[in-house]
């Protein structure tokens, strides 16, 4: 990606300078048939725009022409090369019918799908929601057409300078902040992502992102300093210990996620100990462990900074060791070691699987499978089920809460891993699992430990959920559910309830039993069936055999009392019931 931030497109408005950028880019990945298809863009969106500027005063043709590059450093397919050509001629005098005729029927639904994403304005109105909801269709169907927007975004933010409309600058900034990075990050796409980021922050942020990088820029030296004398250190214990390495680098953290990072500490930047971090490639997984333990034992690692995201990937398939190790002098430093295709896959996300070989070429339309994006997929599902019955603001809201904030991942008793946004609770944990698990949820246990359902889940939790068939969501709940999946489904569950019937009779059950353990609570369990609630329940030894347990409950269905008799007589050590039959208590 380094390659196309000195791009300058507007070098390249002739075909056969455009051909050879595109080939040294793509490494001749296209065949003859394909750069046909792509040179009849080329003059079909040079036609089209060839009286258009820029804001910048640059020809219209330069921006097509970034994008198309850069989706083809993604290693987009031919169809979306000459999408991305034409991406903006129908909002420009094109036509998608044009374009269809011309083109063919996929490179027109590529450019549809781009042309609904442009009209996109996100500033939280109802409109917008309505959009994003077509967006987001178009990801689910479509990838290629999402990645052409973030690469469409990603130039348009590189000359947001020029852009005369300060309120629209900032609208850009952040709606790039908060929806077009956080897709990146979704898809993997880390590069992407911290590029979209860093170019938004200095807008939306001005002063924040004048000071972080005043502040790093002043700190980067000491720590490049200190990692040049690490370095030699750690090469020479990988090479005694026989780890082969492909490559160690250092690299700074980007200004937007640092300066995310020192908001936690309260600005105090001796907390951020991976400003800059040692980033260490080996060629296979067993490498990466070595060469972590030969780290730890050249210098202690620091207590809860070791991070297996090789074992537990992150949500977004990320794949890395970080450690956190105090150097000499107590200098602590973080490593982050990892696979050359860990590496890659972590630049380009999704794309990372779409690599080209002579002998095998990915069919076009590239369909997401595998567990590692079926969030993808999901999204329709969500959709649909969240956002049928809520508005459009609250389905806007959802997206951001539950697609785009920090994710944690938890752990099912099966070892299932269940992704989460950050700060979820068990009742979230519940629903995410069943609606069922979730309505009749009562307790849970967080890693063999008993919890409130309102207790906050870390990152390596494993979560176990206790149900009883007759309880249901509270309202109270809506205080702490996090996702909006739990939150839709107790309010489903709350409207629902059957309005409740005012206690007709408090009746006492008087039962004689052989006493043996367990027998209150298969008692309790048999009256709970029937969705009454017990009141008191007491045991009391009578004899040496036998004990006696009296219940006592509101019910509401007389009708009921032979059932439930019947019932608690089929109860092993059940001998005798006898029934009474209390003015309701107040
Ligand atoms: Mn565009």
């Amino acid at each position: 990606m380094s390659d196309l931030a000195n791009l300058a497109p507007q070098t390249l408005l002739d075909w056969e300078a455009y051909r050879r950028e595109l080939d040294r880019i793509a490494e001749h990945r296209y065949s003859s048939v394909e750069y046909e298809l792509i040179r009849r863009a080329f003059d079909y969106a040079a036609d089209i725009h060839r009286e258009q500027l820029r804001f910048s005063g640059d020809p219209y043709l330069t921006h097509p022409i970034a994008v198309s590059l850069t989706a083809a450093a993604y290693t987009l397919d031919a169809p979306t090369i000459a999408a991305a050509l034409i991406h903006d001629t129908v909002e420009d005098g094109g036509s998608l019918a044009d374009v269809r005729k011309r083109f063919g029927d996929e490179v027109a639904q590529l450019v549809d799908g781009v042309t609904k994403v442009d009209k996109i304005h996100y500033h939280g109105a109802e409109r917008a929601a309505e959009s994003m909801r077509r967006m987001f269709f178009a990801v689910a169907e479509d990838v290629r057409v999402i990645i052409l927007k973030l690469v469409d975004r990603l130039h348009n933010m590189q000359t947001l300078w020029a852009h005369p409309a300060p309120e629209k600058r900032l609208r850009i900034a952040t709606e790039t902040l908060d929806i077009y990075a956080p897709i990146a990050d979704r898809l993997g796409m880390g590069e992407l992502k911290g590029e979209l980021e860093d170019l938004a922050f200095a807008y939306v942020h001005p002063d924040e992102h004048r000071w972080v990088s005043r502040e790093i820029r002043k700190r980067i030296p000491e720590r490049e300093d200190h990692l040049k004398k690490v370095q030699p250190l750690l090469e020479r214990a990988l090479h005694d210990e026989g780890i082969p390495v492909v490559a160690i680098s250092a690299r700074a953290k980007r200004f937007y996620s640092a300066w995310k990072k020192v908001s936690r500490y309260d600005m105090n930047w001796d907390h951020v100990l991976d400003l800059v971090a040692l980033r260490v490639v080996v060629p296979e997984i067993e490498h990466c462990y070595a060469a972590l333990g030969a780290i730890h034992a050249l210098w202690p690692p620091m207590p809860g900074r070791i991070k297996d995201y090789i074992a537990l990937p992150k949500p977004n398939g990320y794949q890395s060791l970080h450690t956190t190790v105090f150097c000499e002098g107590g200098n602590a430093t973080e490593f982050q070691i990892r696979t050359e295709t860990m590496q890659r896959e972590s630049e380009y996300g999704i794309t990372a699987h779409w690599l080209w070989s002579e002998t095998e070429k990915p069919k076009t339309g590239t369909r997401l499978v595998g567990k590692k994006f079926a969030w993808v997929n999901q999204l329709k599902a969500w959709q649909e089920k969240i956002g049928a019955a809520q508005s459009s603001e609250d389905y806007l809201e959802s997206l951001k809460i539950d697609f785009f904030r920090d994710r944690i991942f938890v752990l099912t008793p099966k070892g299932d891993v269940v992704d989460l946004p950050e700060n979820a609770t068990p009742v979230d944990f519940a629903y995410h699992i069943h609606s069922e698990i979730g309505d009749h949820a009562v307790g849970a246990k967080v890693n063999s430990k008993m919890v409130s359902l309102d207790h906050p889940l870390s990152s390596g939790d494993m979560v176990e959920m206790l149900t009883q068939k007759n309880k249901r969501p509270s309202a109270e709940w809506l205080a702490f559910a996090k996702t909006a999946l739990a939150r839709s489904q107790i309010r489903h569950a709350l409207k629902s309830a059957a309005p409740v019937e005012s206690p007709v009779r408090a009746t006492e059950f008087e039962i004689t039993v052989d006493d043996r353990v367990g027998i209150l609570k298969d008692i309790s369990g048999a009256i709970a069936r029937f969705r009454i609630n017990i009141e008191t329940a007491s045991a009391e030894r009578r004899a040496s055999v036998y004990s006696t347990i009296l219940i006592r409950f509101q019910q509401k269905r007389p009708d009921q009392i032979e059932k439930i008799k019947t019932q608690i007589k089929k109860i092993r050590g059940v001998r005798s019931i006898v029934e009474r039959v209390k003015p309701a208590k107040s």
